[in-house]
C-alpha cells in the first residue's frame, strides 16, 4: 500500500528558526530544481526521438526496397501512422501537464456532477474497453454527489486512470463512488473515486514512483500500448489542484485500486 499525499505543506515550517539552513535550503532546492528540468528535457528528447527515428526508417525503407510492393507499402504506413500517433499524444500530454501546472494554484470554481462526469466518462470508453474485452461496472451509490472542480481536469483524471485499468488490467474494471463525512486525512467530508482491476498488479517497488513524469513500471508494455507515461503525473497534480489525495493500492495477480479522494463542499 503506498499514498501518495498531495496536501500543500506551509514552506516555511521545517525551517524555523535557521538563516544558515534557509541559505542551504535555498541552493539545495535550486540545484534539484535545475536537474529536474534537466531530466525532463533529456526525457521529453528521448520519447520523441524514438518515434522520429523509427519515421526516418521507414521513410527510406518505402523509398527503397518498398517501392514497388504495394503491401508492405501499405503495411510500413500503417506503422508510421502509429508512429505519428503516438508523438501527437505526447505533445497533448505535455500541453496538460503544462497547462495544470500553471493553474495549480487557482482554485477551479464550477460545481461539477461527479456522479454524471463518471457515467460520461465511463460510456466514452465503452468502444476501447470493448475492443480489449473489458467489461465496465459502475457503481454510483444512491445519491448525485456534488462538488467544485474543473471538469474537464476532473474527467481527464478518471478517463486516466481508467484507460490504464483497460490497458493493464484483467477482464473486469470497477468504478465506485462513495462519500464520507469525515476524511481522517482531509479532515473534511469527501467524495472517493476507486477504479479497480484485476489485472497483474504493480510491483510494490514501483508504487513509490509511479506518479513520476515519464516512470513506467513495465516499460516496454507501456510502450507496446501506446502509453507516454504522463497519465498518473497528470492525475496527480490535477487532484492536488483539487486539494485532493491520491492513493494505490495494489497486489501481484490480483490486481490494483487507484483511490482519488477529493473535499466535498462544507
Ligand atoms: P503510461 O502512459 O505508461 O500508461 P501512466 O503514468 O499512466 O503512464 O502510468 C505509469 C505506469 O504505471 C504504467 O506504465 C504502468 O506500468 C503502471 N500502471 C498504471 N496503471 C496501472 C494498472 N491499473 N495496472 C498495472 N499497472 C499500471
Amino acid at each position: 500500500v503506498h499514498e501518495v499525499t498531495l496536501r500543500h505543506v506551509p514552506a516555511s515550517g521545517a525551517l524555523e528558526g535557521g538563516a544558515v539552513l534557509l541559505t542551504f535550503q535555498d541552493v539545495s532546492e535550486r540545484e534539484q530544481a535545475g536537474q529536474m528540468r534537466r531530466d525532463f528535457v533529456a526525457n521529453v528528447s528521448h520519447e520523441l526521438r524514438t518515434p522520429l527515428t523509427a519515421l526516418m526508417g521507414f521513410i527510406e525503407t518505402l523509398r527503397g526496397a518498398a517501392k514497388e510492393d504495394p503491401i508492405a507499402r501499405e503495411r510500413f504506413l500503417s506503422i508510421m501512422e502509429g508512429e505519428a500517433g503516438r508523438m501527437n499524444r505526447l505533445v497533448g500530454d505535455l500541453l496538460s501537464l503544462n497547462r495544470v501546472e500553471s493553474q495549480e494554484r487557482i482554485r477551479p470554481k464550477t460545481q461539477v456532477d461527479l456522479s454524471e462526469l463518471l457515467a460520461l466518462t465511463l460510456q466514452s470508453l465503452e468502444p476501447l474497453a470493448k475492443s480489449g474485452g473489458v467489461d465496465m461496472i459502475l457503481d454510483l451509490g444512491d445519491d448525485p454527489v456534488k462538488l467544485t472542480g474543473d471538469r474537464d481536469q476532473l474527467k481527464q483524471v478518471f478517463t486516466n486512470l481508467l484507460e490504464n485499468a483497460i490497458k493493464y488490467g484483467g477482464d473486469q474494471v470497477r468504478v465506485v463512488l462513495t462519500t464520507e463525512q469525515r476524511d481522517p486525512v482531509l479532515r473534511s467530508a469527501v467524495a472517493k473515486v476507486q477504479v479497480i482491476d484485476n489485472g497483474e498488479g504493480i510491483d510494490p517497488i514501483h508504487l513509490p514512483r509511479l506518479t513520476e513524469r515519464f516512470y513506467r513500471a513495465d516499460s516496454h508494455r507501456s510502450q507496446a500500448l501506446g502509453g507516454t507515461g504522463l497519465g498518473l503525473a497528470i492525475v496527480k497534480h490535477i487532484t492536488s489542484r483539487h486539494r485532493g489525495r491520491l492513493r494505490v493500492d495494489s497486489e501481484l495477480g490480483q490486481g490494483s485500486c487507484f483511490s482519488v479522494t477529493l473535499p466535498l463542499p462544507a
